[in-house]
């Protein structure tokens, strides 16, 4: 690593003729960063990151171009901005904006993990920085929650920050020299073949699963206990008696994937159900809410309930992202209770479609007469056997509403049926199998659908991370 000894060890506070510095913010492998604001004007509150010069060998001074050429250029709301850069003799500062909630860090170590929702927004706020960074070649190269900052500590907004290490990467272009910390630090970069910003990807992984599960996933002692883990082939595992979604779960293991050809990809990354980037909260949310109840109250009108719900839960998805951004109260409570009243009419039409109403127990006792007499013919056939006390499991877990069990095995069965019903001979057998499998498949076709809308726990996240109203809320899977 090219970075020389922290300039935090320099007694000398730092002086700037027009500003007044307080406190130290944090330092970092070369700069110290101090809390200052201007002694004229507004006294804008800002961030210094203050270089002693004789601390620059090279490679330093390279990166700290490089960092300074870089934010000149970058205008983004997720990147931290650099609003002017000046030097004395003595040091090189760079004057950004402040950032009042500290770094990623310190928020994740002062509440042990993240709820999940908060892990989805700041997800999506670095991926909307990565975005733009990708559309400029760039690469950060050092991702890691130290240069994560926070706008605030209530419902904070994420800028990436530190471009010291960051790179202009040309179509083919590879990169073989060590940049980064270690352990956010890719493998590739660790097993000195050539790497590219698809490192990027991994310490994004590792940033995700520190924040889930408040440590490092290769979290060691010593440098070469972190080498050994890094090189090791086995794939990465997600700690036992966590519950997350399987969305997050499918993102951070392909973004963990040793492998860098194996990793998912930036496009495919833009794209995941997690990061959702079509439900960041934006100026277009409410419009997009409006334009699909509409649609749902049209079907809802018609009787087509099923459109119906469908249209309104997702309609709820953009009305929670519109609450989120909209920034007046009382427009916000406004619109909180107007959401409410289609959300309670999406709940009630949903329970309308529950797939077993108790209406259905006539028609079940009818069925199981059927049931009977098919155990009965299919004695000598234990793959039928097995096959119908499947369905007969499905029945009951319908009936206790375990509907995703249900449906597993109404199509573990179904598939025996649908295998054997073209051979099987002419008889009883076949015309009782082939009237029941109708009705088997219409009720895992039912409760497909009832499952397809899915209720979950949407919390409001316009509120402060810590005290997040809950809201609940439709989704379609
Ligand atoms: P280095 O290149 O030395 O790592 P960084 O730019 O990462 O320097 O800054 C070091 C630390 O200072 C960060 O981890 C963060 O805690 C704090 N810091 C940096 N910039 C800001 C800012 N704009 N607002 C608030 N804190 C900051
Ligand atoms: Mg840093």
């Amino acid at each position: 690593m090219a970075r020389p000894s922290s300039a935090s060890s320099s007694p000398v506070v730092p002086k700037l003729k027009e500003y007044i510095f307080t406190d130290k913010l944090g330092s970092g492998t070369y700069a110290t960063v101090y809390k200052a604001y201007k002694k004229t004007g507004k006294r804008d509150v800002v961030a210094i990151k203050c270089v002693l010069k004789t601390s620059l060998n090279k490679p330093a001074t390279e990166n700290l171009l490089t960092e300074i050429e870089l934010l000149k250029k970058l205008k983004h709301d997720n990147i931290v901005e650099l609003k002017d850069f000046l030097w004395d003799e003595k040091y090189i500062y760079l004057i950004m904006e402040y950032c009042s909630g500290g770094d990623l860090s310190h928020f994740i170590r002062s509440r042990r993990t993240l709820p999940e929702r908060i892990v989805k927004r700041f997800l999506q706020q670095i991926a909307q920085a990565m975005m733009y960074l990708w559309s400029f070649k760039v690469a950060h190269m050092d991702l890691k929650p130290q240069n994560i900052l926070l706008t605030s500590s209530t419902n904070p907004t994420i800028k990436i920050a530190d471009f010291g290490f960051a790179k202009h990467l040309f179509e083919g272009d590879d990169l073989h020299i060590m940049r980064g910390s270690p352990l956010y630090m890719a493998p590739e970069i660790i097993c000195q073949t050539a790497y590219d910003a698809r490192v990027d990807l991994w310490s994004i992984g590792v940033i995700l699963y520190e924040c889930l599960f408040g440590k490092a996933p290769f979290a060691s002692e010593s440098f070469k206990e972190l080498s050994v883990k890094l090189r090791d082939s086995r794939p990465v595992q997600l700690p036992y008696g966590v519950e997350i979604s399987d969305e997050a779960r499918d993102l951070i293991l392909r973004l963990l994937k040793r492998n860098p050809d194996e990793r998912i990809s930036f496009d495919e990354f833009f794209l995941h159900p997690f990061v959702d980037l079509d439900h960041v909260p934006s100026k277009d949310s409410l419009p997009k809410a409006i334009k699909i109840v509409t649609e749902a109250v049209e079907k809802d009108e018609k009787g087509d309930f099923k459109k119906a719900v469908k249209l309104y839960c997702s309609a709820l998805e953009y009305f929670m992202s519109a609450i989120q951004y909209e920034t007046n109260p009382r427009k916000k409570d406004a619109l909180r209770r107007k959401v409410q009243e289609y959300m309670d009419r999406a709940e009630f039409l949903r329970t309308q479609m529950k797939p077993c109403k108790p209406s259905d127990s006539v028609s079940r006792s009818l069925s199981m007469n059927s049931y009977e007499e098919l155990v009965d013919l299919c004695q000598d056939r234990d793959e039928l056997l097995a096959a119908l006390k499947l369905i007969k499991a499905a029945e009951i877990e319908a009936e206790k509403e375990e509907y995703s069990q249900a449906l597993k095995h109404y199509e573990l069965a179904l598939g025996v049926f649908i295998k054997t019903l073209p051979e099987e001979p002419k008889g009883r057998r076949k015309d009782l199998l082939n009237m029941e499998v109708t009705k088997w498949m219409a009720k895992a076709e039912n409760i497909k659908s009832y499952l397809s809308v899915r209720v979950i726990n949407t919390e409001d996240t316009s509120q402060s991370v810590d005290d997040g109203e809950n809201l609940g809320s439709c989704s379609i899977q």
